[in-house]
């Protein structure tokens, strides 16, 4: 055993330090703000990999695998921490808004089909008998029963009490440099001082970039939340107008999100928020009068091919698990696991194989 110093607490460092902690390992976690408020914070919490769309594929199957092994990842959390992260396989209908998008989704239902999925697509009628009102070009739509949620803010907020309850957590801490010696992890340089340990893991999302030499970028999404009736919407809608979110405890309805490549520029714009708006008006017209609870925004860790990256260095003894992208909640039961199958037995797998820094080298 050792001591892993994970840059980043968002849900992808936290997860795997979790996940090493349980094995024995002692962990410090270094985050430039507090632990649990990056991009982990500010997403919708979809679990999604058919209503997204995704092509059948290496990455669709990681996907897939995280979405089956998601309901045990909660539920040990809440036996660990008594936090509730109210995951919800509520079910993702995305809805037809033309004959070109009922097209597409057809095509996207017999294609997952052939590879043993479930979808259903139901007529305009069937939908709106449900609802207080539907968006008047909505001709009909699919159903993608296993897609779901979870409250993402919950489930940080749990992971945030598991590390500072387990883990050593320096906060308000920049990491400047994963520093080497002998082609071997050495140490964090960070604005504070050193942090010293026997292997490193680079989870810093958007801002990965920043400390090693990989394409990682941030991808601009802005969000709001809206006030919702118990039972109003039971499942998440999702196009390409915007997805609108129901929580579980009909505590807020997420309307998300805009995706912009415009660097690391904080704010809400009128365009941006504009575009939820009509969106969910588009879907649910009666919703314009709902009370606005909240605007905001954050950044997705985007990579030059959209795949994660994940796996060991060049440098030993660092690891990188980052480029989550879309689908970073999701991901992170699978990504927990595979990262600390390989830093603890040295195991490969063969997502790390494709999802490799390599493949940029
Ligand atoms: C608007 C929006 C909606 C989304 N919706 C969904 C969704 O519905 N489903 C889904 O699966 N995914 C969604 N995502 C994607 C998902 O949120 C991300 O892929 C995921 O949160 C990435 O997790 P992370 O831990 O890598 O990054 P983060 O949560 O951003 O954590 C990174 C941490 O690293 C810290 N850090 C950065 N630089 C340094 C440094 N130099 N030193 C120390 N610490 C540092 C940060 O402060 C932060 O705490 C969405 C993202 C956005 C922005």
């Amino acid at each position: 055993m050792g001591k892993g110093v994970i840059v980043g607490g968002g849900i992808i460092g936290l997860s795997i330090a979790r996940e090493l902690h349980k094995r024995g390992y002692e962990i410090t976690v270094v985050d430039k703000d507090r632990i649990g408020f990056g991009a982990s914070w500010v997403a919708g919490g979809m679990l999604a990999p058919q209503a997204e769309g995704l092509k059948p594929g290496i990455f669709f199957d990681f996907c897939l695998e995280s979405r089956q092994m998601y309901k045990d990842f909660v539920e040990e959390l809440k036996d660990d921490t008594g936090i509730n992260s109210n995951y919800w396989k509520c079910g993702i209908f995305c809805p037809a808004f033309s004959e070109e998008d009922a097209e597409e989704l057809i095509n996207r239902l017999t294609t997952y089909k052939t590879l043993g999925l479930s979808g259903q697509w139901l007529d305009r009628r069937d939908i709106e008998k449900n609802y207080l009102s539907l968006g008047k070009d909505i001709i009909g739509g699919v159903l993608f029963e296993e897609d779901g949620q979870v409250d993402n803010r919950l489930l940080m907020k749990a992971l945030r009490e598991y590390a500072l309850k387990n883990f050593e957590v320096i906060e308000e801490t920049r990491v400047i440099k994963i520093e080497e010696k002998n082609g071997e992890f050495f140490r964090l340089y960070t604005n504070n001082g050193y942090v010293d340990g026997d292997f490193c893991v680079l989870s810093a999302g958007a801002w990965s970039g920043k400390i090693l030499d990989i394409p990682v970028f941030p991808v601009k999404g802005e969000m709001a939340g809206v006030d919702i009736e118990m039972g109003e919407i039971d499942k998440v809608f999702f196009s390409s107008r915007a997805y609108i979110i129901p929580r579980f405890d009909y505590s807020r309805l997420v309307i998300g999100a805009t995706e912009e490549r415009v660097g690391f520029q904080d704010g809400n714009s009128i365009k941006g928020v504009m575009k939820l708006f009509k969106g969910l008006i588009d879907t649910f017209p009666h919703m314009k009068s709902k009370n606005i609870q909240e605007i905001w925004f954050g950044y997705r860790p985007g990579t030059t091919d959209l795949d994660p990256i994940l796996g060991d260095y060049f440098i030993k003894n660092v690891y990188i698990a980052t480029g989550h992208y879309r689908n970073g909640i999701l991901l992170a039961p699978i990504t927990a696991k595979i990262m600390a199958d390989l830093i603890d037995r040295n195991e490969g797998n063969k997502y790390l194989d494709v999802f490799s820094y390599k493949r940029f080298v």
